[in-house]
């Protein structure tokens, strides 16, 4: 059976929106028609509701595995105190991470969300991901800034990759002040990180720009507190991202995530090598972790790839990529729906490389569809709600 759906306003992502228009999709979700009312192409009984229908929403960043860990670290006191709290009280009994890895993809199912890129370090979301109806690809991710051990670290990662199997999974570096450059090389050389879609945690916190530059700050007493040695590692008078990104082989389509202390200038730099850099934000994290938002304006006003993620339950109080667009929209009022709306569907989509399928609305593909409510024409606004048609 066809259903004939139309609302204010259709956004197809390809294409303008399209006002008063109705979408036709069949039970299985396969989008069959789209077109305006005017024209009444359609003949069936049609919906009609009021808001904007969106496809469905890619979570391009995310860590199903911490969704036990909902309410468990106070926000507001920085990266470096986060990541202590998170390696201090991860640990947990494997029924009830499992229960809440459960719960998590339910809700994200509700919220519209029709696929994620999930960093994991351990086999538990195995099989919630294997049970589920959204698409996964894991991230596995590996670290450790110790030089000597980065050979045994990167065979328990391509491990725990084929562990993954036949799920859709590749390697992931975590982030520049947690992996050697010996431990990048290897990543670089090897097929599975050649070839794959990766992805690492970047300028999260100034620290990390601190420590890269100077050698100074909060991540030299980290190390020191973790029993970390650290003098193999030399100030690079640069930020994190320049030394970096030349580590990644250019085959590789890299999402750098968070980005919340990138500047003008590391962006130029990103871009001048050859590669193929993706940025997501998680807008909600940052501001719950280091209470700050990256330059948002400044990416998008160089139209690049922008993504958006929720990343975990630790650092957000729910797995809702609407929230992350009212949030955007609360900051950077002039930032268009319609544009934030790409980075959160197409543009996720085209970085997991499932864009024949999902992140547009187009007859053929199998995208799932929202209707965003209480919307100010095409604009969010602080009531807005979204709710899954498909
Ligand atoms: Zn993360």
């Amino acid at each position: 059976m066809i259903r004939h759906i139309s609302a204010d306003f259709i956004v197809p992502i390809h294409g303008e929106p399209v006002k008063n228009g109705v979408v036709s999709f069949n039970e299985q979700g396969e989008i069959v028609d789209l077109s305006d009312k005017s024209s009444a192409r359609v003949d069936g009984s049609v919906e009609s509701l009021k808001g904007i229908i969106v496809p469905g929403f890619v979570n391009s960043h995310c860590h199903l595995e911490l969704s036990h860990m909902l309410g468990k670290i106070p926000g507001g006191e920085g990266l470096i105190p986060f990541i202590s709290k998170i390696i201090g009280r991860r640990h947990a009994d494997e029924s009830l991470v499992a229960d809440a890895m459960q719960e998590a993809d339910k809700r994200m199912l509700e919220n519209g969300i029709v696929a994620v890129g999930d960093i994991s370090n351990n086999i538990l979301s195995r099989e919630v991901k294997l049970n589920s109806a959204l698409y996964y690809h894991t991230f596995v991710e590996f670290m450790g800034f110790d030089p000597q051990k980065a050979a045994a670290i990167y065979r328990k990662a391509l491990e725990l990759l084929e562990d993954f199997s036949p799920l859709p999974a590749s390697l992931a570096p975590h982030a520049p002040y947690s992996v050697s450059k010996e431990l990048l090389k290897l990543f670089q050389k090897n097929k599975a990180g050649k070839y794959g879609i990766t992805s690492i945690h970047n300028q999260e916190s100034d620290n990390e720009n601190e420590f890269y530059r100077y050698k100074t700050g909060r991540f030299v007493d980290f190390y020191k507190q973790m029993g970390i040695a650290i003098d193999f590692f030399k100030p690079q008078a640069r930020n994190s991202i320049q030394s970096v990104v030349p580590l990644f082989s250019p085959g590789q389509r890299v999402l750098l995530v968070h980005n919340t202390y990138t500047s003008l200038k590391d962006v130029y730099f990103a871009n001048r090598f050859n590669r193929d850099i993706h940025w997501c934000f998680c807008p909600k994290a940052n501001l719950y972790i280091e209470g700050r938002l990256p330059k948002i304006d400044m990416f998008q006003s160089h139209d690049f790839n922008i993504t958006v993620g929720t990343d975990s339950l630790a650092s957000n109080d729910k797995l809702c990529i609407l929230e992350e667009l009212k949030t955007i929209k609360a900051h950077f009022p002039l930032l268009p729906l319609v544009k934030t709306i790409r980075w959160a569907t197409i543009n996720g989509a085209k970085f997991l490389g499932i864009d024949n399928r999902y992140g547009s609305i187009e007859v053929g593909k199998f995208p799932g569809l929202n209707l965003i409510t209480n919307t100010d024409g095409l604009e969010l606004t602080p009531a807005s709600e979204v709710r899954k048609i498909v």
